[in-house]
């Protein structure tokens, strides 16, 4: 299948574009390179260097390269940003992706495939959280994935694409030692803990630790971003027989201390840890039930301890101590 990548360059759209080109698909990535890596890039991905509120760009991406289905990673992707600068995440991540479903819409691309997130769990009373649990978004960042996949119903109603939504709990670790995770300002728990053990940070602040949970720190569902470039690969080649949504994590979770203590075993570093403030936005428990995508796809998750999550990705914070280098 030709396939249109947006985000292809970013932290798990590179991921996947990997597992697509493994599986026989063409992949052209549109990127407009600002949170991407030009180093990230597949040799084999073509490149369309563009940005998706470009309405203009998108039309011309789509006459060019004719998809036959998109993955859209592309995004604002924060949650403790989304809490102080809301307009960027309901606005840009919104009109961003109606141009690209406008535009896929007029060019006849039948099969689309949304990064959604945890985050519209924001409020739940059930862990593990399985499709049917109330969608209550956290923040703007998780009530604008929420209005896309409002959108894609619509899209399927009125022009039959069928689409997957695949709600990611933690993306974390590293498909190789060259293709790893590299944010700025680096805000997630797992790379920050692992600067701390490369000497770049003096210590990782944990954010909060009075929370109803086992040792008081928040607990997440850590999921390798092998096994979710996976599920996109396995989401594609389902989409033919219907549109579909689901939860995607390992179905485990791991607390803050929990995830710091297994990166001090795994580094051999202290990594002095100090206690602060509750982020806003932070639920105290996240943790995915995904029966259904591995009953119905057959999916099933690689990595499931935290001591092989931070391994993959210390190896490839060890290889890129500053990155891509790029910034
Ligand atoms: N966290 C923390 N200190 C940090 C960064 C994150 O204690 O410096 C906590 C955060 O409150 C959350 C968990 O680690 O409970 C995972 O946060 P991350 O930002 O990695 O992912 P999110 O859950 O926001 O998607």
């Amino acid at each position: 299948m030709k396939v249109l990548v947006t985000g292809g360059a970013g932290y798990i759209g590179s991921a996947t574009v990997v597992q697509l080109l493994e599986a026989g698909h063409r992949v052209v990535v549109f990127d407009n390179l600002c949170q991407g890596h030009r180093a990230a890039l597949h040799p084999e991905a073509a490149l369309f260097e563009g940005d998706l509120l470009d309405r203009a760009a998108v039309d011309r991406v789509m006459a060019e390269y004719a998809p036959e289905g998109i993955l859209h990673f592309a995004s604002h992707t924060l949650v403790g940003e989304s809490m102080e600068r809301p307009f960027l995440y309901l606005d840009d991540n919104v009109r961003a992706g109606l141009n690209l479903l406008e535009s896929a819409a007029e060019h006849g691309v039948r099969r689309f495939i949304l990064s959604s997130t945890a985050n519209l769990f924001g409020l739940h009373d059930r862990i593990p959280i399985d499709e049917s649990a109330p969608v209550v978004p956290g923040s703007p960042y998780g009530e604008s994935k929420h209005l896309l996949e409002r959108i894609l119903h619509w899209m399927d109603d009125r022009f039959g694409m069928r689409y997957a939504a695949l709600r990611y709990f933690n993306a974390c670790g590293a498909v190789s030692p060259d293709l790893g995770e590299d944010h700025d300002p680096e805000t997630h728990l797992i790379p920050l803990v692992l600067q701390v053990a490369l000497g770049q940070r003096e210590h990782v602040t944990i954010f909060g630790d009075d929370y109803d949970t086992p040792d008081g720190t928040c607990v997440r569902d850590y999921v390798h971003v092998y096994d979710l470039a996976r599920a996109h690969v396995l989401a594609l080649q389902a989409l033919d027989r219907g549109s579909r949504t689901y939860n995607l994590g390992n179905g485990r979770g791991f607390s803050v201390r929990e995830v710091i203590e297994a990166a001090r075993e795994v580094t051999g570093h202290p990594i002095p840890a100090v206690l602060g403030p509750r982020r806003p936005g932070d639920p105290a428990v996240l943790v995915a039930a995904s029966d259904r995508i591995r009953g119905e796809l057959g999916w099933e998750p690689r990595y499931t301890e935290m001591r092989d999550i931070l391994e993959s990705a210390w190896r490839w914070h060890q290889a890129h101590p500053r990155g891509y280098g790029d910034r």
